[in-house]
């Protein structure tokens, strides 16, 4: 048996207060939002992460997502919508079956991006860019 909670939910055997549902795949809104109204998108398969998920199942997802940012932003009148999808567990990702957050944002909601760092000089970030570059 499928112990995946996002499994259980496409199934029906989780409860959930869904938004939007094709043949492949399905939203509904995170039990613990960041925001109100914030809404997961998930392939009704179950792929672990972006790693795995096909490029077909992708390729079909950036316009749900888009339409779902869209309903979101309108539907609960925020002023701006964050996409993110988890990776891994040093990501933060703690349902291991593939999903986009779409998250509402509010001018005054508090809430401030993770901080970041300039490269200490030239050569470090041409080094990194290679070692990307050369994983390819
Ligand atoms: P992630 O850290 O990207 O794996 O996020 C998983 C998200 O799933 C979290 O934001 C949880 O609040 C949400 N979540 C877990 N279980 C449920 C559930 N039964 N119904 C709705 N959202 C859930
Ligand atoms: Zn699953």
């Amino acid at each position: 048996m499928n112990e995946c909670v996002f499994c259980k939910i496409n199934r029906g055997d989780v409860s959930s207060n869904k938004v939007y549902e094709d043949d492949n795949f399905f939203a509904f809104l995170d039990i613990n939002p960041v925001n109100l109204g914030h809404v997961l998108v998930v392939p009704k398969n179950h792929y672990e992460n972006i790693y795995s998920a096909p490029d077909e199942i992708l390729c079909g997802l950036g316009p749900i997502v888009k339409k779902i940012a869209i309903v979101v932003k309108k539907g609960v009148n925020a002023d701006g919508i964050n996409i993110i999808m988890n990776n891994d567990s040093a990501a933060g990702q703690i349902v291991h079956h593939a999903h986009f957050h779409i998250i509402p944002r509010f001018a005054d909601d508090g809430f401030r991006h993770w901080i970041g760092k300039p490269y200490p000089n030239k050569e470090e970030s041409a080094k990194i860019a290679e070692k990307i570059k050369d994983s390819f």
